[in-house]
């Protein structure tokens, strides 16, 4: 089991943003797609999200060609970049809210949500208004949010690109960890070399809308597949 993605293309206008991409990634790791800007990680993982329509190709979630499908259907988990709260609903709410649009019991709902907001450590800020908590515990709440349904793909993208240095480190360790314990399929873009070699199990390096190599951090590491990964991955001088 595994998101299966067989010769996807996808063009804005002449510009070509992916060519004829097939990649494997596999089931409950965390997978970094990492590469530098504007090379088509995020259009990549929106197509995987049914955000975005390919112009060719096919992905398949778990077994399931979901190529077609909204992404409700995809039951896939979001975490952008910015999060958007819903500013005027507490935190228990905003984690609560795609359990109460999906009509699930009201224990139910309690229940999984105090789980959640343990999980992420924000338990004593259940009642507060999403601008009363920092930057990372947002990031936090956006990431029970999307645990909340059970997603079979949790997708990030760029989840950390707006905090400081150190809250994006604290966050890293806390993805892993909670990786770790749920063991969701988790995939995450980012442009930041040390980020994905430090965290994900296997990362898809993505330039000009190719994939340039697939591998563990000490594959990419120790046997580059050519001269761009060398160049990306190498120390910075
Ligand atoms: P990355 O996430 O790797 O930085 P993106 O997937 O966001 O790259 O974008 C790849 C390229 O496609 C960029 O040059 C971007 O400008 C272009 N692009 C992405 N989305 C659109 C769109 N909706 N319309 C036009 N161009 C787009
Ligand atoms: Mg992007």
């Amino acid at each position: 089991m595994s998101i299966e993605i067989t010769g996807v293309s996808k063009r804005f206008g002449d510009f070509v943003a992916l060519d004829d991409v097939s990649v494997s990634i596999p089931s409950g790791g965390l997978t970094a797609l990492l590469g530098p800007s504007g090379g088509g990680k995020s259009t990549l993982l929106r197509i995987i999200a049914g955000l975005e329509t390919a112009d060719t190709g096919r992905v398949q979630i778990e077994g399931v060609d979901a190529t077609n499908l909204s992404p409700q259907k995809r039951n896939v988990g979001f975490v952008f970049q910015h999060y958007a709260a819903f500013k005027h609903l507490s935190v228990a709410r905003n984690v609560a809210f795609g359990l109460e649009i999906r009509k699930k019991p009201k224990a139910e709902i309690r229940e999984r949500v105090d789980e959640l907001l343990k999980l992420v450590h924000l338990s004593q800020f259940a009642d507060r208004l999403p601008a009363q908590l920092s930057g990372g515990q947002r990031q936090r709440m956006a990431l029970a949010r999307a645990l909340a349904v059970q997603p079979s793909v949790l997708l990030l993208d760029e989840p950390f690109g707006a905090l400081d240095a150190k809250v994006r480190k604290e966050l890293r360790d806390w993805l892993r960890r909670l990786h770790d314990e749920v063991h969701v399929t988790t995939v995450f873009v980012t442009h930041d070399q040390e980020e994905a070699l430090e965290v994900a199990d296997e990362i898809v390096v993505i330039n000009e809308g190719r994939v340039e190599q697939i591998g563990s951090p000490d594959e990419l590491y120790d046997r580059p597949a050519n001269d761009f990964v060398m160049r990306f991955l190498g120390p910075v001088t």
